[in-house]
């Protein structure tokens, strides 16, 4: 499974979370921001959304 950061565009490899799943949180490792997990398409694809942890 990946994804694409939405902050710094790095493409994230999510192959370690083999278990990852709708609503899981994942930080990307080149700018530390922490994205959620918010769909998770038939071909791997993750979609994201940027977790505002200042709320
Ligand atoms: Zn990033």
């Amino acid at each position: 499974m990946k994804s694409v950061c939405l902050e710094c565009k790095n493409e994230l490899d999510l192959s370690a979370h083999s278990n990852l799943k709708q609503g899981d949180v994942v930080e990307c490792q080149m700018c530390g921001i922490t994205l959620q997990v918010m769909n998770i398409a038939e071909d791997g694809n993750v979609e994201t959304e940027i977790v505002d942890e200042g709320k």
